[in-house]
């Protein structure tokens, strides 16, 4: 057991599908949970992942349904917030960048004016109600209900 993981050995994602521990999460499906990432790199990065706990790509054959809420989260955070382009990355490997060993993809909306670096300044995540509710306002009548209603 690491620090991340639980008495069960659940990593932290685990935890946030299970919702034992907070999460900025607005969306969910049967295999799929979208959050707002805690360390934001833009206002409504967000973190798609499996309910499955795999570490990364290589363990992900046979999850092409990551793919359709990919699109639905990108396509709900472009019309709320309207930024100039989406970056959709993911990282496998510490020597890539991973730090959460759980598959996640990341994605972060680009803004006019800043600038598309390899080392992104990330800031402390604020106003994140409000963002989420702006982002849930975009997701579908039918998925909001499945979730919440
Ligand atoms: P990566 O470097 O691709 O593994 O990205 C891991 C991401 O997970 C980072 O952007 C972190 O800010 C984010 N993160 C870590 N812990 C949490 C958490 N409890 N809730 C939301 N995002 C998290």
């Amino acid at each position: 057991m690491t620090e991340d993981q639980n008495e069960n050995g659940e990593c932290v994602f685990c935890q946030i599908v299970k919702d034992q521990i907070q999460g900025y999460k607005f969306y969910e499906d049967d295999k799929t949970v979208a959050f707002l990432d805690l360390n934001p790199i833009s206002k409504g990065h967000t973190l798609v992942i499996p309910k499955k706990h795999v570490a990364n790509i290589h363990e992900a054959e046979g999850m092409s349904y990551m793919w359709d809420t990919i699109v639905k989260v990108s396509n709900s955070v472009r019309e709320a917030f309207d930024p100039a382009g989406i970056k959709i990355t993911q990282n496998n490997g510490e020597a890539a960048g991973q730090e959460m060993f759980h598959l996640h993809f990341h994605i972060t909306p680009v803004y006019d004016g800043t600038e598309i670096e390899e080392n992104y300044s990330r800031e402390e995540l604020e106003e994140a109600e409000e963002i989420l509710d702006k982002i849930k306002e975009k997701m579908d009548e039918e998925d909001i209900e499945e979730i919440y209603g």
